[in-house]
């Protein structure tokens, strides 16, 4: 099997000073990638900057012969990320928006700053860095974009509405990227990671911990982003070693008559058949177009 290798390619890493970020950042370098190692030091909530974090991490690329830049930005400034990558190594070819911080809290105790401080680092974020970078990337032919979700983005989580509306978000993001970007060779795929990290430590046993190193989501990130890989609009669950691809279900539904009698009864009547995922006719919808509204809507006219 051959390496799939980044030589010549500029790799951004946001939140790169620790954690997931950190792993991406250091395979990237011994792939023969450029990386701007973005992190502003935050404690797990946010809070404080350090420049440490990114400064370890490029001098650990450094020592073991690699090239990299450390950025200190908020995400929130995405344009001077870029800024970082154009003026250090002249172009950016891969980005992986990866800055996260947590403000887990039931609903009913969480306050309108949690919200938005989740909102504003995991979408703001990742929004700020695509959004200026995205010319260049247009005008180039050439881009491999990455966005963070979460299980909890994907299933929603006890003490995490920020977060997971957040992490679900970005999944959106991603896929119309995706349909933006195919003309250009842009690609944009959404992973939902496992890894232990300090995001991690606390909420998962130690056993478990062990068996999830961050090094090994690496894989998969390198992969979508190769200038091989065309896949684009995909969403994967990895950890522990295993990755599995996403995508939506329907049911076949249920067609209504479009008069008086669609009353919410109609619906309460109907509702096990609306809900019958155990049917044959469920199907995959992958589009918008999927959903055929004006052939349901020929169904609807005929019963009337
Ligand atoms: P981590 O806390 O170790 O790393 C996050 C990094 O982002 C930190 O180094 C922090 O300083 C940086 N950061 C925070 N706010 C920033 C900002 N405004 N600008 C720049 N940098 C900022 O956590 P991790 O586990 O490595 O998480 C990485 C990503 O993966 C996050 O988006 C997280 O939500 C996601 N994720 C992680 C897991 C997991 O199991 N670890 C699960 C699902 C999703």
């Amino acid at each position: 099997m051959s390496e799939l290798r980044f030589d010549n390619r500029v790799v951004v890493v946001t939140g790169a000073g620790g954690g997931l970020g950190k792993a991406y950042s250091l395979f990237f370098a011994s792939r023969g990638a450029k990386v701007v190692v973005n992190d502003l030091g935050a404690g797990l909530k946010g809070e404080g900057v350090s420049a440490s974090a990114a400064d370890l991490v490029v001098e650990e690329i450094k020592k073991a012969g690699g090239s990299a830049v450390a950025d200190y930005n908020n995400v929130l400034e995405g344009h001077k990320i870029v800024e970082t990558a154009i003026k250090a190594f002249g172009r950016i070819d891969v980005i992986i928006c990866n800055a996260g911080i947590l403000r887990d809290k039931s609903f009913k105790s969480m306050t309108d700053k949690d919200w938005d401080d989740v909102f504003n680092v995991h979408l703001h974020g990742s929004y700020a860095i695509v959004k200026a970078a995205w010319p260049l990337l247009r005008k180039q032919k050439f881009g491999r974009i990455i966005m963070t979700s979460s299980a909890a983005g994907i299933y929603g989580n006890f003490g995490q509405a920020n977060y997971s509306a957040a992490k679900q978000a970005v999944v959106g993001f991603s896929n119309s990227l995706a349909y933006e970007g195919a003309k250009y060779n842009i690609t944009s795929n959404a992973i939902a990671p496992l890894a232990a990290s300090r995001m991690t430590a606390t909420v998962m046993p130690q056993e478990l911990l062990e068996a999830l190193k961050p090094e090994f989501i690496a894989p998969l990130v390198a992969f979508l982003t190769h200038e091989e890989t065309k896949q684009s609009g995909g969403l994967y669950e990895i950890g522990a070693g295993k990755i599995t691809a996403h995508r939506w279900q329907a049911t076949e539904g249920v067609v209504f008559k479009a008069d008086e009698s669609f009353t919410p009864a109609a619906v309460k009547a109907k509702f096990a058949e609306i809900d019958n995922f155990d049917s044959p006719a469920v199907y995959y919808p992958t589009s918008m177009k999927d959903n055929d509204w004006l052939g349901k809507l020929e169904v609807a006219k005929a019963l009337t």
